[in-house]
Parts: structure tokens; sequence; C-alpha cells
């Protein structure tokens, strides 16, 4: 695996191989975990040469976040992407992404603003500025990214529509673990008696599809209030069904089989980690 640690080598390697072989690119923030490795086959099957970044983005992160502590682990992660077979690893630092007088960012619409846009203010824009300059410096003919964070994936789309980038984006379910919590690299942040109450975020899930499978005339309340029902005593940032590519708010007395593409969202706080979750609710009903 060639790593690549300036955008000049990047450029230069990626450049040359351009129009020749096809480049997927897999954006990552690294603390790889098996997600990230799944992202990472669905890129081979649909490329012959795969670019893994590992990027910590600072302007995708509020003045309150995780930036610092984010974890970061270079060496597992070198092995774990030598272990899948990918070809390149784009290792950028701060400086050279962001020089002295970096000055322009992309500025998302209103689905910047929604779910967790409203307690991330300018997260969006961080994500698509960065990702933008990820596709442009990796001459990227298509990129991954991962079901988990729906609304970033949907960012990502409007974001290649509206500046008619020249890649396709494809997406990857989430991958789980053995209790169906969401692996993320900030699950390593909970105590053991933290990750025993996340199992919550999973079971209310669950809770959901057996609900909709037993009453498919159930609403949009409906199956809020069993959310709510589940996630009592758990700090809830929010837990919404939306509709639509653009993840409206769907109405509340709306039956979910009226709906065309009906998701479920959810962010609740376990101590001070974050945890979000989504599931299409189209296929259950
Ligand atoms: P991150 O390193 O957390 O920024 O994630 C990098 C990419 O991996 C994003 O496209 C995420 O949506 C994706 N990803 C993270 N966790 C998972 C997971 N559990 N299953 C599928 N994709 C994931």
């Amino acid at each position: 695996m060639l790593v690549l640690d300036t955008i000049r080598k990047a450029q230069e390697v990626l450049g040359q191989l351009k129009g020749k072989e096809t480049i997927a690119l897999v954006p990552t923030m690294g603390c790889l975990h098996e997600g990230h490795l799944e992202l990472v086959r669905l890129a081979q099957k649909h490329s012959q040469k795969v670019v893994v970044s590992i990027f910590v983005n600072p302007l995708q992160f509020g003045a309150n976040e995780d930036f610092d502590k984010y974890p970061r682990t270079l060496e597992s992660d070198v092995e774990k992407l030598k272990s899948v077979g990918v070809q390149y690893l784009f290792y950028p630092n701060v400086h050279d992404l962001y020089p002295d007088g970096f000055s322009n960012q992309v500025q998302v619409g209103e689905l910047g603003n929604r779910l967790c846009g409203r307690f991330r203010p300018g997260h969006f824009n961080g994500v698509a500025t960065v990702c933008l300059k990820l596709f442009e410096i990796c001459r990227a003919d298509l990129a991954v990214f991962g079901e988990k964070d729906f609304q970033q994936l949907q960012v990502i789309r409007n974001l290649v529509r509206d500046f008619n980038l020249p890649l396709s984006i494809l997406s990857c379910p989430t991958i789980r673990e053995n209790d169906g919590l969401a692996m993320s690299s900030r699950n390593r942040y909970l105590s053991q008696k933290e990750r025993e109450l996340a199992g919550v975020v999973p079971k209310t899930l669950r809770r959901l599809r057996d609900e909709l499978g037993t009453y498919p005339s159930a609403t949009v309340y409906d199956l809020l209030a069993t959310a709510r029902k589940s996630l009592s005593g758990i700090e809830v940032q929010y837990a919404e069904i939306t509709e639509g590519a653009n993840l409206k708010t769907a109405a509340e007395e709306a039956l979910i089989s009226d709906l065309t593409s009906p998701r479920f969202f959810l962010a609740v706080k376990i101590g001070n980690t974050r945890l979000i979750d989504n599931m299409s609710l189209k296929e259950l009903r």
C-alpha cells in the first residue's frame, strides 16, 4: 500500500492513473472498523484502484466537540487497510488541506440544517467542503459513503448533483455489532456501563420494525410515541421520521404506508458520547 501523505504526492500518483484505471475513494476519519472495511470492499467491486483517505477534518467539528480527542490510530488503520488490499492511503495534514488564507467553503442548503444540523451548526458545510477537496485531489471516479450517516450521504449526493462533479456516489448499508449497535469510531468512548445502555438504540429500531410488521396502518405519530417510550430515561437529541431525499419531517398524521421513502432517524447522548442511527421504513410496510 502506498501512503500519499501530501496533496502534491496524491495528485502526482493518482493523476497518472486517471483515464487508465478507475479510482474509487473511501473518505474516513480513521480509527477504522469493519464498517469502513465494508465500504472498501464495495469500492473494490466497482473500481480498479481504491484510495482510502484518513483525515480528521477540523471544519466539521464545533467548538465544544471532540476534535482534539477524536481517536487517532494510524498504525492499526494501516494494518487493516493492507489486510483488505487497499492500494493507496491518502493521509494529508491539516495545514496541507487548509493552508493560511484558506477562505472558501461549500454552503449546504436547507438539508444541512435538519436533523444533526440543528445540533451541529456548520457541520455539513465542513463535510461538503472537505469532500469536494478530496474528490478533486484524488481524481475519483466514484466515492463510497455509509448509510450509517444517511444525512451526510444525501448532502454529498446533492453536492455532486449541484456542482456537476464527474463522479458517482455509492452507499453501503450500516454494519452493526452483535447486539445491533451501529459500528462507530466513537463507540470506544463508551464505558462498559454506557455500552450496555447504548443497546437501547438498536432496541428502539427493532421495536419500530416490529410495530410496523404488526400494524401496517401505523402513523408517524404512533411510531414516534413507541420510540419515545423505548427511549425513556435517555437523553434524546432528536427522533424523527422523514420523507424524501431531502429528509423533510413527515407529518405526524401521515400513514407510513402512504409515504414514498419514510426513514427513521435518531440521535442520543449516552454520557458524553453522541450516537446516531437511522433505518428505512419502506421495506418494513
Ligand atoms: P467516519 O470515519 O466515521 O467519518 O466514517 C467514514 C465513512 O464510513 C462514512 O461514509 C460513514 O458513513 C461510514 N461508516 C461509518 N460507520 C459505518 C458503519 N457502521 N456501517 C457502514 N458505514 C459506516
